[in-house]
């Protein structure tokens, strides 16, 4: 089937990034968001920071770098402002055991230079302009975005419509077209439709097990303070500190983060009990930042993740789960027998990497519904599949890892 148009649900980084990448293959996206605007909910934040974090096993270790490049990639060539996509660059500090052998396994893996490489404290001091107390992995390439303005970039795309304020309650489809479903007695149907609303995809396909669960997490606003203002480079650690920006305020501010919690889900309230955790992770970036900015914090923004219990995104085509429960393949069945579901696709699960990986994701799907194929989708769209908790489930583990 040839598309010319196609829907995707949810205005966040992963329906954005779906919509441009079918926008800027010829198809007509109308992108449907349930808030008054896009970028509102996890994609919300003030600032996203853009880094991979390798030394996973070595699958995990190649899709997060992969995922990286694709994102600064097409960062840059939205031509952003440096106020809303800044590659300051990033040092992930050796600050106790497990991280320093981590980032020096890295470090010995033979990364080219401009992607990353170990510095001393005193080469990390240099480079983050602040006195940096540990060895650090340091990644010249990455920075932070702005998400409001990265989404709003997304969808400027002539071929992309948005529709905010629309809910969708339901999806049906038949044998070759999607329906979405709409309070009150309104459809909408097309031949290709994306599900990309995180958390609440899980409500539109009650047969599917999608494995995904909410973890709420806190970001803190902290103003800057003169010594502060000269740190040049995100710090991480268990969190991570931004340099100084001019975020919603008119005073230059850090955005300090993030706290997760699998609990309290339903309460999205900024807490000091959040702002506190996040100034403990503060201490171990810099004991002396954290002396120097404890009481400056301003105001937060608590949002929900969605991450599946394997922690890998689920983005793909989606199986019909009632017929394939209802008769069952055997294991050895080739995928193409399997019931797919024509046109419907899903792009949820990004955890707390969403500015890296959902693009990604975004141009795998976008390959799969033009048929285009590529390196990166036959190395990374079986671990992807969306539908492997349901193939697991029934016994089809070989078939879990499919595409
Ligand atoms: C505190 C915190 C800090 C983070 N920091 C970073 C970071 O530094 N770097 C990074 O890469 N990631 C970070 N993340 C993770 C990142 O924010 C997420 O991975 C990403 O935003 C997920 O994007 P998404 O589009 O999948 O989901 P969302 O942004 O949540 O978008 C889903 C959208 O779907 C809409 N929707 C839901 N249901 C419906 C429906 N039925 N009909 C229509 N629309 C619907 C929602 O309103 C929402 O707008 C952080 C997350 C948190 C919570």
């Amino acid at each position: 089937m040839t598309a010319s148009s196609a829907i995707v649900i949810g205005g966040g980084i992963a329906g954005c990034s779906t919509a441009f990448a079918l926008a800027k293959r010829g198809l007509k996206v109308t992108l449907i968001e349930r808030n008054a605007s896009i970028a509102s909910a996890a994609s919300g934040n003030p600032l996203a920071m853009l880094y991979p974090r390798l030394g996973g096993d070595a699958a995990s270790s190649r899709f997060a770098l992969a995922a990286y490049l694709h994102s600064l990639a097409l960062f840059q060539s939205l031509q952003l402002p440096e106020a809303d996509f800044n590659q300051c660059g990033m040092l992930q500090l050796g600050f106790n055991t497990r991280e320093l052998t981590r980032i020096q396994k890295v470090a010995s893996q033979g990364y080219p230079n401009h992607i990353l490489r170990l510095v001393n404290c005193h080469q990390a001091s240099a480079l983050a302009g602040i006195k940096i107390a540990y060895d650090a992995l340091y990644l010249p390439a990455a920075g932070w975005v702005n998400p409001k303005a990265l989404c709003g970039r997304l969808t400027q795309h002539p071929n992309i419509s948005i529709q905010n304020s629309q809910a969708v309650t339901a999806v049906t489809h038949n044998q070759c077209r999607t329906t979405l479903h709409f309070n009150g007695s309104t459809t909408l149907s097309a031949d290709i439709v994306v599900i990309a609303n995180a958390n609440d995809a899980q409500q539109l396909f009650p047969d599917m097990p999608l494995n995904t669960h909410a973890v709420r997490g806190q970001v803190s606003l902290i103003k800057a303070s003169t010594s502060s203002r000269a740190l040049n480079t995100i710090l991480c650690s268990d969190g991570y500190l931004s340099p100084a920006r001019h975020l919603r305020q008119a005073i230059a501010h850090h955005c300090l983060g993030a706290t997760f919690s699998t609990e309290e889900v339903d309460n999205l309230a900024v807490s000091i009990r959040d702002h506190d955790a996040n100034l403990e992770k503060l201490k171990s970036l810099s004991p002396g930042l954290h002396e120097e900015l404890q009481n400056n914090v301003t105001d937060g923004r608590v949002s929900l993740r969605c991450a599946a219990t394997d922690y890998w995104p689920l983005a793909g085509q989606l199986l019909d789960a009632s017929r394939l429960k209802a008769t069952p393949p055997r294991p050895s069945a080739s995928m193409a027998c399997l019931p797919w579901v024509e046109g419907l696709y899903l792009n949820i699960a990004h955890g707390s990497k969403g500015f890296t990986t959902a693009p990604l994701c975004a141009e795998l799907i976008a390959q799969q519904i033009v048929n285009e194929t590529s390196d990166i989708y036959r190395e990374f769209a079986g671990l992807l599949n969306p539908n492997r908790f349901l193939l697991r489930e029934l016994g089809l583990k070989r078939l879990a890892k499919m595409r």
